[in-house]
């Protein structure tokens, strides 16, 4: 082997030397292979107007999705529905390309009436879901794209005393179908133990109403101590305190995101001001794959499966249906038959009663 392909297998001299299958570099073959692929991920934003959705995605990837937005009037938000928009973005790092699609959802919660303000975002993934299921039982399998929602952001209002019904009913339709990762918006309108004790309330309201929120994966036992501190930290954040800004603020010599107020500057890194890097860093660097597999192991499965029961139940009543015309068929048939033997016997009885009369 040339002293390039050594390198590029990863393997040294001596590795060459001893006897040698060359399975160990099954991990870089994926990885070239997965590369070149790219990878996609699909985010959903929800949470009414206001709450600081567009800035804090425009935050968290760096980016100015929503140049172009019309934020409608109150008059307009009266009887508003909820829009799906979706914006995709390709981003570039160190060589690895990720396509990233934001669904946002304005007008979620903005009527007077929100009685059924999830139902759009509920058919929008259940819509994916079926693309999904069709192109995978298609003929074109290997160029599937896959639009399947990877991560639901939550938006919760930091006005309130915990979560509103709204969230409550909204979480609980959505938490079969999607990764739920609640956050507690504008955090820097609240004081560090507000945010703690509305943290409490609300990790507490989200056991007793029985939400599902995306549950962080066990650590094993042989994980170091460092790593299972840290998933330890990032499960007790939960909903993540999140603040966002779109302006570049200077301090103290330095240039940062950030929002000044007359008594101070907050900065959206700042992991002691909020928990926008550890969302950040969960959602880009930590758990992004682990949020896929949960998507494609349960969400989508649960889907499949719900698909494959009811068009399995159509067709035993289809079966069932035609096996009972068949039986009507066949009644009928008998029925004729014995109406035809019983006028052949008068016909017959008539014609001997005609002979006698002779
Ligand atoms: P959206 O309607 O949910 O997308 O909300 P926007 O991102 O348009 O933000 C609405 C308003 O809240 C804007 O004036 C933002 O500058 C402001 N805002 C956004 N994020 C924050 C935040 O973290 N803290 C505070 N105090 N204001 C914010």
């Amino acid at each position: 082997l040339t002293a390039q392909t050594l390198k590029r297998l990863k393997l040294t001299k001596k590795d060459q030397d001893k006897e040698y299958v060359g399975f160990a570099t099954l991990p870089s073959q994926v990885h070239r292979k997965t590369v070149k692929k790219g990878f996609t991920f699909t985010l959903m934003v929800a949470g009414e107007t206001g709450l600081g959705k567009s800035t804090l995605i425009n935050s968290l990837f760096l980016t100015d999705l929503y140049r172009d937005r019309k934020v409608p009037n109150a008059e307009e938000r009266i009887s508003q529905t909820v829009d799906i928009i979706k914006h995709t973005i390709g981003i570039e790092e160190k060589g690895i390309k990720l396509r990233l699609s934001i669904i946002d959802t304005p007008g979620f919660g903005d009527a007077v009436n929100n009685t059924a303000s999830w139902k759009h975002v509920e058919d929008y993934i259940d819509q994916q879901f079926e693309q999904y299921f069709r192109d995978e039982s298609g003929l074109n399998r290997k160029n599937i794209q896959d639009n399947r929602v990877h991560c639901l952001l939550y938006f919760i209002s930091p006005f309130g005393h915990g979560l509103r019904p709204i969230d409550v009913e909204c979480m609980k339709a959505l938490h079969v179908k999607v990764n739920i990762i609640p956050l507690l918006a504008k955090a820097d309108s609240l004081t560090q133990a507000e945010v703690h004790s509305k943290k409490l309330k609300m990790r507490d309201e989200i056991k007793q109403f029985g939400i599902n929120i995306y549950q962080f994966p066990e650590c094993d036992s042989d994980e170091d101590e460092d790593f299972q501190r840290q998933e330890q930290i990032l499960k007790d954040s939960i909903p993540f305190a999140v603040i966002g800004s779109n302006i570049q603020v200077d301090s103290k010599g330095r240039r940062f995101r950030g929002r000044s107020y007359p008594w101070g500057v907050v900065e959206v890194e700042n992991p002691v001001h909020s928990d926008f890097l550890m969302l950040r860093n969960m959602l880009v660097r930590t758990h992004m794959q682990d949020l896929k597999d949960v998507t494609r192991e349960i969400h989508y499965e649960n889907y499949r499966a719900q698909c494959i029961q009811s068009m399995t139940r159509m067709m035993v009543q289809e079966r069932k249906r035609s096996n009972q015309s068949a039986t009507d068929f066949l009644l009928l048939f008998f029925q004729l038959r014995k109406m035809q033997e019983v006028l052949e016997r008068i016909q017959e009885q008539m014609q001997q009663s005609q002979r006698g009369t002779c």
